[in-house]
């Protein structure tokens, strides 16, 4: 196993400076501590549906060592069973209890906050399901809380209930900034794009729970009954999954299988731990 790892590193650190090379193979070292992993979904596990190469490999690895794992997405349209679902669909063996969403990391957060209160809730099943299950009252007569999720049909009269009842003194959550989100035509508005709508219409900022917020992570750990120090943390994007994940003290994987590339990550100011072509590289041969 420990053979298989540097071999790992001397690929991964291809065309980093000898320096780089170095600091890498320290950091692929400590992956041997890790008891426990959180992985992103888009862009690491699948691309526009498609399983990555190594994706169903390295989750039935995972499964057959019983090593405690979570799936994450920002993602706050569908529940665990849609999306286990939707990955048992690329040929990606999920099971539901496996996956954690922004909707469930909010719906966490709230019932931490303040449980038993209400709320007026702007999102689709994901959301709905997440926020009656933590055993919130779902309400538009003076909700406690209003929160927003994804939706594919935003609808006028929920956005102008919503920013009523926040003029009126709810508390605006979100459940992650993203402005846009893909689709096959192009990009369509998300989540943060219509709470920026409602903040122009209120005067007040959501408290937002997904990524970058390491609150995401925080909840998943806490989901596992794991220690940060001891998980890795597999992500695409510097400016979610591995700022949020160095933030949370957990030891970062960046894929190059989504959107990140070589060049991009020179540009922050934090590196990951590690720098993988893709999660094929952390299958054991
Ligand atoms: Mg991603």
């Amino acid at each position: 196993m420990a053979d298989n790892r540097s071999s790992d590193t001397a690929s991964s650190a291809k065309g980093a400076s000898g320096k780089q090379s170095k600091s890498q193979g320290e950091n692929t070292a400590s992956r041997r501590n890790i008891k426990s992993w959180l992985t992103d979904m888009d862009g690491v596990l699948v691309h526009e549906n498609k399983a990555i190469p190594g994706a169903a490999e390295l989750i039935n690895q995972w499964r057959e060592r019983e090593i405690p794992f979570l799936v994450l997405t920002n993602n706050s349209i569908y529940t665990p069973r849609d999306l286990s679902a939707r990955l048992q669909h690329s040929g990606i063996e999920v099971p539901e209890e496996r996956i954690w969403t922004s909707a469930l990391a909010t719906a966490a957060f709230l019932r931490d906050q303040a449980p038993g209160s209400s709320a007026f809730v702007v999102g689709e099943a994901g959301l709905l399901t997440a926020i009656h299950e933590a055993g919130f009252i779902m309400t538009d007569t003076k909700p406690d809380y209003v929160v927003l999720g994804e939706t594919r049909s935003y609808s006028f009269e929920a956005i102008t209930k919503a920013i009523r009842l926040i003029r009126d003194g709810a508390r605006f959550i979100c459940t992650n900034p993203d402005a846009t989100g893909p689709s096959a035509e192009g990009v369509l508005p998300a989540t943060g794009a219509v709470a920026a709508l409602i903040t122009e219409a209120t005067g007040r900022k959501p408290y937002i729970v997904g990524k970058p917020n390491p609150m995401m992570f925080r909840s998943a750990l806490n989901k596992l009954g794991v220690h940060s120090d001891g998980t890795g943390m597999i992500g695409d994007r510097m400016d979610t999954d591995i700022v949020a994940g160095i933030e949370a003290g957990m030891h970062t994987v960046l894929v190059l299988s989504g959107i990140a590339d070589k060049s991009e990550i020179e540009s922050y100011p934090f590196r990951p731990k590690e720098i993988l072509a893709s999660v094929a590289e952390l299958v054991d041969k």
